[in-house]
């Protein structure tokens, strides 16, 4: 039996480097998980961060799920160039105004300035909306439905990994349509391609609704999104679908077509969701002891840990074999490294392991394994026999736990309040989501900012018929509106 083996149950706080406590410095929690589970790091170019393989994986697999999701209703994938042409950008003012403080430009190409700047995309609208003027001649071309999977820049002054970056990864969907229906029904679809995206594979509840004039998108006619809460009690928004109207039809002179031969103005849309997701993850379901991944996603489901003794050692690796044979079907990691169990228990429960599989003497004796639960701390002896069928239903166990617990923390953070008052007072006794009448106005808007730091939201689809008087100034109140400090 190996020294260290023999002080397993003694190190296993100083296993891994010990996380900031989560009750009390939750940004500092988060920074420490997210580096220490080696999802990313920084890098020497402030606000560019490094996705690590372990990170990376993760958001392969969430990359996936999304994908299939976009692929089944109806979209294929495409690739755009990541340089726009200042003249193209400058086309439509709004868009412009709104992306032009984040900007990152390219004067030269080499040594040789260029004749004109080149920015690097913030978000494509401009640069596809000017060739799909190129392809799009008749109404049996649309609807036109494309994605794609890129990487955009927005020069951030405050940056978080993975939250807010300089660069980050996303999704971006951009269609056009024949009629305002069309497009308005594609803009609600995808978002409940989102909704479903993030409740059914992140175990992430989210709220859905409409954003208010001032939070949309620049150049939208309407901004819908999923929003989510993360266990601070501070709100991410998760992800947009945009109704873009005529707008950038009329700009880039996107025309068909139609059966009644006349010429008309596409319908557009566009939609995306980003490596935000990934933060969003880590903030909904962590705890003291790191992450907790729901296992759709997870890059490894299961780990498979030995209990070595000089005396079996031999006889435990080989029954771990056929342990893992009959996990075929599942993302497994065998960690047979020299460090000790409690060492590896640690630093499997930091990276959020859903499945944490212990196998001893005893356990080969009985032939079973001891099986522990990343999200309860559950622990459980498992024949081998079973141990396909009862992983199975734990890990679908796990990912509903998570949403549950998630549900459960959402609805609890969730209050009523009819005056500006009564929020500030809420807001600082407890962040969390907030339901208030709101006459519709940005004064009022600006004035609840102002004060508590909380912004709208979003306005939900499911609206009250009596919505009473407005926060802010009193007037009769037109939405039932969400307010939250927010990420
Ligand atoms: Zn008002």
């Amino acid at each position: 039996m190996s020294k260290q083996d023999s002080k397993n149950s003694k190190d296993r706080k100083g296993a891994v480097e010990v996380l900031t406590d989560i009750n009390e410095d939750f940004s500092a929690w988060y920074v420490d998980v997210v580096r220490q589970a080696k999802l990313a790091d920084y890098t020497s170019l402030k606000g560019c961060m490094v996705i690590r393989p372990y990170g990376f994986a993760l958001w392969e697999n969430m990359r996936a799920r999304l994908d299939g999701r976009i692929k089944e209703t109806g979209h294929v994938n495409a690739y755009f160039p990541l340089f726009i042409p200042e003249s193209l950008l400058q086309k439509e003012a709004d868009h412009v105004e709104g992306f032009a403080p984040e900007v990152a430009w390219v004067t030269h190409g080499g040594n040789k300035e260029l004749e004109e700047r080149v920015c690097v995309r913030p978000t494509s609208e401009a640069v596809i909306g000017s060739i799909y003027s190129k392809w799009i001649q008749s109404y049996r071309d649309l609807p036109l439905l494309i994605n794609q999977w890129a990487n955009v820049v927005r020069w951030e002054k405050v940056t978080r990994l993975f939250l807010r970056t300089t660069e980050f990864l996303w999704q971006e969907g951009h269609t056009c349509h024949r009629t305002e229906q069309e497009a308005l029904n594609e803009s609600l679809k995808m978002l409940e391609v989102y909704e479903r995206f993030y409740e059914e594979d992140l175990a992430i509840p989210v709220l859905k609704g409409l954003k208010s004039e001032s939070e949309k998108f620049a150049g939208a006619r309407s901004t819908f999104c999923v929003e989510a809460l993360m266990r601070d009690g501070k709100a991410l928004q998760a992800g947009t679908t945009h109704d873009l109207g005529q707008h950038f039809a009329k700009v880039f002179d996107i025309k068909f077509l139609d059966e009644d031969e006349t010429e008309k103005y596409v319908w557009q849309t566009s939609w995306g969701v980003s490596t935000r997701s990934v933060g969003a993850l880590v903030m909904t379901h962590g705890d003291a002891r790191g992450l907790r991944l729901p296992p759709k996603v997870a890059p490894t489901q299961i780990v498979v840990v030995p209990i070595l003794f000089d005396k079996t050692r031999d006889e435990t690796l080989h029954y771990c074999a056929y342990v893992l044979e009959c996990l075929d079907d599942y993302r497994v990691e065998f960690d047979d490294s020299d460090k000790t169990p409690g060492w590896k228990f640690a630093e499997a429960e930091l990276r959020g392991v859903p499945l944490r599989l212990e196998v001893g003497p005893r356990d080969m004796k009985n032939d079973q394994v001891t099986m522990v639960r990343r999200d309860t701390g559950e622990k459980r002896p498992v024949l081998v026999e079973d141990l396909d069928r009862i992983v199975e239903e734990t890990l679908e166990d796990i990912q509903r736990e998570l949403y549950d617990q998630a549900l459960a923390f959402r609805e609890e953070r969730t209050r009523r309040v009819k005056t500006l008052d009564e929020l500030a007072a809420g807001l600082d006794e407890l962040r969390g989501l907030y339901h208030a009448p709101w006459c519709g106005s940005e004064e009022c808007e600006a004035a609840v900012k102002e004060r508590t730091k909380a912004t709208i939201r979003c306005l939900p689809f499911d609206q009250p018929e009596e919505k009473g008087a407005c926060l802010a100034c009193g007037e009769n109140a037109k939405w039932d509106a969400v307010f939250a400090r927010a990420y």
